[in-house]
């Protein structure tokens, strides 16, 4: 099933970046494997995906340690409570949704005691339509944390993150991401010399994502199936 999946994620992506000008091989594909059993994840691991992304940080401990033997990078993309930065710096190589100054100082610090030489990868968290129940930033706030997640030399400041609104009109969605898309190229020189990643684009959308420059992709159902209890 997954493996067919993916197959099917792949060539959509292909067919995109055919349209869009773009090479496909700038599109990785995160595996979100919330809720998913490290046997799921073993079998996405056995069709060619190495990256996977986890939103509750015990649930991801637990999967990362049983899961030591595979070469897997993974992504912290949930919300981020100061108190589990430092479990956040030890067991993931990136957090996608850094969105206030104090967790990116807290996660450099953490990240300086347990990983020194290997600095972590961050994409600070946009929230463009100020969702009150979402994390993330407005376009107006992106110079300050820029600026000062920039300076922390255990912090790797790679671009953006952004979960656009849920409309019913995939054009209104798109539009989210083409604002993304713009932001990201405005601060590419404060950026830096990693900046080049803007993650965005979900099972539902991420056609429109890749067509608006998405370099990341983070992929739950449409890989795995739905999700039994969702948290
Ligand atoms: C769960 C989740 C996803 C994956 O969602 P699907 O619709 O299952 O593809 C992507 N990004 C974030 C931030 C998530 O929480």
């Amino acid at each position: 099933m997954i493996h067919k999946q993916i197959q099917l994620v792949r060539r959509a992506i292909e067919d995109v970046c055919a349209c869009s000008d773009r090479d496909s091989s700038s599109v990785r594909v995160l595996a979100v494997s919330k809720t998913r059993s490290t046997a799921e994840i073993r079998l996405a691991h056995d069709s060619g995906i190495d990256n996977f992304g986890e939103n509750y940080v015990q649930e991801a401990i637990q999967k990362i340690r049983e899961l030591r033997d595979l070469p897997l990078t993974w992504h912290y993309i949930g919300g981020i409570q100061s108190n589990k930065t430092k479990d956040l710096a030890r067991y993931f190589q990136w957090v996608h949704s850094v969105d206030r100054t104090k967790i990116a100082s807290r996660l450099n610090d953490a990240r300086a005691d347990c990983r020194p030489n290997d600095p972590l990868n961050v994409c600070l968290q946009l929230n463009l339509e100020g969702e009150k129940q979402k994390s993330g930033i407005s376009a107006n706030e992106i110079e300050d944390l820029l600026q000062h997640t920039r300076q922390l030399s255990h912090l790797r400041l790679r671009g953006f993150m952004i979960v656009p609104r849920v409309h019913s009109n995939s054009l209104l969605v798109r539009e989210g991401f083409r604002h993304a898309a713009t932001l990201f190229r405005e601060y590419r020189d404060i950026g830096g010399n990693y900046w080049d990643t803007l993650s965005m684009g979900m099972s539902n959308d991420f056609a429109n994502a890749v067509a608006e420059g998405a370099t990341i992709i983070r992929l739950g159902t449409v890989l795995f199936g739905p999700r039994g209890s969702v948290r």
